[in-house]
């Protein structure tokens, strides 16, 4: 059977005898077909040591010199792109056009990540004081890691690593244990666009390898990508442990439905919103909040139908709409929160239990349910399904509408269905969540400006990618100068009187 090894120092790495392995499934079939090497604190002290002394070097690279390495990246992987999303659909379960997505939207750091030399430009103040200049620039801050989520294996890898490493940084990823060949791969080609060893390294694991990094000393920086109790566990840890941490955490996102909206095009939003990649997208809508009851009648009616044509099939059929769930335990704790919506008196008007793929029985298949008449009591609201679950969540009126995303635990993303600017207006200045979007069902930022949530969808300050990854990524120096006029090193031996000639012709421009 195929072993999925770290990239340690440019190597391909087993780790240490008697190393533990952990099950890389097909969810199209439910087969292993893959393990993947457990790694240690031994595993972890060799790649740290690699990119202590790969990383200095790095950083001294003029910042054009590290773009060029990125810009070449890109084009490898554009070649490649076919393989990956195969390699992804097949460890993920996600459709092939999905996978691409995924690929391309990590792409798009890269491409803003190739404007590194000018996102690194500091600040100048000449002249704060009596020959007095200040000066601040961005250096790196040394070895970053980042720990990243099963839902999408290209993008946050790349969300990550692309800024991180632009910035002159050693990068060491741990991605998640589930579908962990597409991030090594994506390692592969990093240097093969000629990234020097160290700079970019795989180390695979589960807790063991995450609490390893949040504990290194070396390690200044820990980005994190996944559920939220993971998520805060890793913030305090980290924080605890004196580094900087940016831990993303899990969603809830809910779309309003005013009455005004265009239904037909909320319809035609939400099947791809909440049930593409079987809902397994930290931006997927899975509550929708229709304003009205003549609303909410309305969409409903016109939802049933549209549900019940969405093709569910293996992640190869070009006509699916969505694929399997990543493993069989997240099969059944989706098929549990429908059970549980159930149980606290939701009305389930589509259920997608029980529902079996003629010729891949055993694959992690779950049919499209949705809800109606769910409550901001219930627990199946309160908490994340993360499935092709959709809850109809019922507001009487506009204020209801804003308190329920508000009020959630999760601030991920929102959006809103309006034909009316002033209510979207209104609704995108009050609502307490990161990321809004205004007849945009999946308000995933590009890559140019930042992503995060708020509330429990994320702990720390700076967001992914944009300048916030740049800051993230980087420490800022400030220095302060003063060049006494007469300085000794230039007047020594100047009998000619030299020295004071070089001075002056130093002071004339700033002088004007
Ligand atoms: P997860 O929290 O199970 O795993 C994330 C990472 O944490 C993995 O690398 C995993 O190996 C590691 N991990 C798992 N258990 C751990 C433990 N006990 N201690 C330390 N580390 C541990 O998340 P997942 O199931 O892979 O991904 C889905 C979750 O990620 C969802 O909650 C989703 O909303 C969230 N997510 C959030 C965003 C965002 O930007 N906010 C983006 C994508 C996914």
């Amino acid at each position: 059977m195929r072993t999925i090894d770290h990239l340690i120092a440019g190597e391909a790495s087993s780790g240490g005898g008697g190393a533990r392995s952990g099950d890389v499934f097909d969810p199209n079939t439910g087969q292993v077909q893959a393990r993947v090497t457990l790694g240690t604190q031994a595993d972890l002290d060799r790649a740290v040591a690699a990119a202590e002394a790969a990383q200095p070097g790095w950083a001294a690279t003029n910042p054009q010199r590290r773009a060029r390495v990125l810009f070449r990246f890109k084009e490898l992987v554009e070649a490649q792109m076919e393989p990956l999303a195969q390699l992804l659909s097949s460890e993920h379960g996600k459709v092939i056009a999905d996978s691409k997505g995924d690929i391309q939207r990590g792409l798009d750091v890269v491409e803003f990540a190739c404007g590194v030399p000018h996102l690194l430009k500091g600040d100048y103040t000449a002249g704060a004081g009596p020959g007095i200049d200040v000066y601040s620039m961005r250096t790196p801050v040394g070895i970053g890691a980042g720990i990243t989520p099963f839902n999408f294996p290209a993008m946050i890898p790349l969300w990550m690593s692309a800024v991180a490493i632009a910035c002159g940084n050693a990068f060491i990823l741990k991605p998640s244990e589930r579908d962990p060949s597409v991030p090594v791969r994506l390692a592969e080609l990093f240097r093969e666009a000629g990234l020097p060893d160290g700079i970019l390294q795989v180390v695979h694991g589960d807790k063991q390898m995450v609490d390893a990094i949040l504990d290194h000393p070396a390690i200044g920086a820990v980005s994190f990508v996944g559920s939220s109790d993971i998520a805060h566990y890793v913030y305090s840890r980290g924080v605890a442990a004196g580094k900087r941490v940016q831990a993303m955490g899990g969603a809830k996102n809910h779309g309003i439905v005013m009455p005004d909206a265009d239904l037909d095009q909320v319809v035609e939003d939400l099947a791809g919103a909440a049930f593409g990649s079987a809902g397994e997208r930290c931006m997927a809508l899975p509550v929708v909040v229709p304003v009205g009851d003549r609303t909410a009648d309305a969409l409903r009616e016109k939802l049933i139908p549209a549900i019940h044509a969405l093709r569910v099939g293996v992640s190869t059929d070009r006509q699916a709409q969505y694929g399997p769930v990543v493993n069989a335990a997240h099969k059944a704790r989706v098929e549990g929160w429908i059970q549980k919506g159930v149980d606290e008196g939701a009305e389930l008007v589509v259920d997608g239990r029980g529902f079996s793929l003629q010729g891949h029985e055993q694959g992690f298949f779950i049919g499209p349910s949705l809800f109606d008449r769910v409550t901001s009591a219930m627990e199946s609201y309160r908490e994340e399904i993360f499935g092709p679950v959709l809850q109809i969540v019922r507001a009487p009126d506009f204020e209801t509408a804003v308190r329920l995303p508000s009020e959630h635990q999760y601030g991920n993303g929102v959006a809103i269905f309006t034909r009316n600017g002033h209510a979207a207006r209104e609704f995108a200045a009050r609502v307490n969540v990161g990321m809004v979007g205004i007849n945009v069902p999946i308000p995933v930022p590009v890559a140019y400006h930042s992503f995060g949530g708020w509330k429990r969808s994320g702990f720390g300050d700076h967001n992914q990618h944009g300048m916030d990854g740049v800051r993230f990524w980087t420490r800022v120096k400030t220095i302060t100068q003063r060049w006494p006029d007469g300085d000794a090193a230039l007047s020594h031996g100047s009998e000619d009187g030299a020295a004071a000639r070089v001075s002056d012709a130093f002071v004339i421009p700033t002088m004007g």
